[in-house]
């Protein structure tokens, strides 16, 4: 991109680029406005993005650009604000679940296979941020695909929701259009407790699990366990094995997949263990063996 002021020769350059880049991006949000209209209602803008004399512009060339296609897109995706079905949120992340989706279930729309539990204090990433946080509040998520985050009613083939007309709210407030739309909303995300809290006995053992194995308990271990150089092992193990006695106990009680308990009692503590750099092996007696990730040493 040139400097301003510019003469007609980089004025035309810069605007057949423009229009290369304008065409690209109307083509990915799904519309088919005109790239040169797209670039003529929006040209006072872009031209304020070039980059200013040498010495008092610090943004290099590739941040000069990253600008001038996000306000490309912006523009883009206001000559069709509406959703197009294209399926590009559904393969960058799946939707949590808010109270009003709690129909989905009583309609048999969204079932146990299809959800599991981030429970409060677990550690998790956070795919705005791209860090690990803790999550503050307990939520119900639909599942992801194992290699890559694509929701799991989203059908790759038929490029397709398969649960469109039932899609849970956050897929239906998620305008891509409007960037700066947030699909936080103030609604209180769907616990375990709207579920199950009427359904006595399984309630009930899923706070037994709660009370024995919240994270805030696996953080405690956890930090014991490094103060104690690996003295306190046995209390973690404990855990681990509670944990995992309750989903077997539970699974076969009611019937379902072992892979369901993670919506009754979150995902299992061998797996959320990870994120204190401790992998689990399990032994062929049913016990554990915690290794350190980094070194592979086991910790007995
Ligand atoms: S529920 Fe449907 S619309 Fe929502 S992310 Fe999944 S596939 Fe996409």
């Amino acid at each position: 991109m040139m400097d301003k002021p510019y003469n007609k020769a980089e004025a035309d350059f810069f605007i057949t680029v423009l229009k290369e880049e304008a065409r690209e991006i109307l083509w990915k949000v799904g519309s088919d406005a005109d790239p040169r209209q797209l670039i003529d209602g929006i040209l006072d803008e872009l031209v304020s993005l070039a980059p200013g004399p040498e010495g008092e512009d610090d943004r290099n060339e590739e941040q000069v650009w990253t600008q001038v296609r996000e306000r490309l897109l912006k523009a883009a995706y206001a000559t069709r604000p509406y959703c197009i079905r294209c399926g590009t949120c559904c393969t960058e992340g799946s939707p949590t679940l808010v109270g009003e989706d709690m129909v989905l279930f009583a309609r048999d729309i969204v079932k146990p296979e299809h959800v599991f539990t981030i429970r409060q204090g677990e550690i998790v990433y956070d795919n705005r941020t791209q860090q690990a946080t803790t999550a503050a509040h307990e939520s119900i998520k639909i599942r992801e695909g194992l290699e890559r985050k694509t929701c799991v009613f989203y059908e790759e083939g038929g490029k397709k929701c398969t649960i469109y007309e039932y899609r849970p709210q956050q897929c239906r407030r998620q305008e891509c259009w409007n960037p700066e739309t947030s699909t936080a909303g103030s609604e209180r995300p769907l616990t375990r407790q709207d579920l199950f809290q009427s359904v006595e006995d399984l309630w009930s053992v899923m706070q037994r699990h709660e009370d024995k194995c919240s994270h805030a308990e696996l953080s405690r271990c956890m930090a014991r366990l490094g103060a104690t150089h690996g003295r306190t092992v046995e209390e973690v193990l404990e855990l681990l094995r509670y944990d995992r006695h309750v989903r077997e106990f539970m699974a076969d009680r009611l019937g379902l997949p072992f892979q369901t308990m993670e919506l009754f009692f979150g995902r299992p503590l061998s797996e959320t263990i990870e994120a204190y750099g401790l992998r689990v092996e399990e032994q062929p007696g049913g016990g554990f063996l915690l290794i350190p990730v980094e070194e592979d040493k086991e910790v007995r």
